[in-house]
């Protein structure tokens, strides 16, 4: 089981082994709820941090590395992050984005999106001082501002999505 707090600081509670295939199940949910999901993927503000526009793309079947993924998966998932980072920077969330892939060992794999902007002003390089853009996030964005902003990125990224999807056919 996992005991967590999400990124408003609401318990976070899963059952089985995998966090992430429970996400993707349903079993458990984030106040902004999830921003897009089809077949293949989720796509979700980060869990924990109260970062606006940090968001998450997660293949749905249980892949710890990248190369576990089929093609398929691969080619889809980098079109989803291509949307959603267009939806965001034209949309004015960010400017900027990292793009980092994350192969934690044992951990279902997944992708983070990261706004690049103001981090510099904080004296946080957001590459080189990931721990502490973590650290600083957890300590002073935690404000009812910032996740009213953060629903609004879910909701702005869902809507896109569904014209996405209707514009592919
Ligand atoms: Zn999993």
């Amino acid at each position: 089981m996992m005991q967590t707090e999400d990124y408003s600081g609401e318990i976070i509670k899963c059952m089985g082994d995998c966090p992430a295939c429970a996400y993707a199940n349903h079993e458990f949910s984030l106040p902004c709820g999830m921003a897009y999901e089809d077949e293949i993927c989720t796509v979700s503000q980060d869990w924990q941090l109260p970062i606006n526009g940090m968001i998450i793309v997660a293949p749905k079947r249980h892949v710890k590395l990248f190369e576990e993924m089929t093609k398929e998966e691969r080619v889809h998932i980098f079109e989803i992050v291509n949307k959603v980072i267009s939806i965001m920077r034209k949309n004015e969330i960010a400017k900027d984005f990292n793009v980092l892939f994350e192969e934690k060992k044992g951990i279902h794999f997944h992708i983070w999106i990261l706004p690049r902007d103001g981090w510099k002003e904080l004296g946080i390089d957001p590459t080189k001082n990931i721990g502490d853009l973590i650290k600083y996030s957890l300590n002073n964005l935690k404000t009812n501002e910032n996740f009213e902003q953060i629903a609004r990125t879910t909701q702005l990224i869902r809507d896109n999505m569904v014209n996405f999807l209707k514009n592919q056919d």
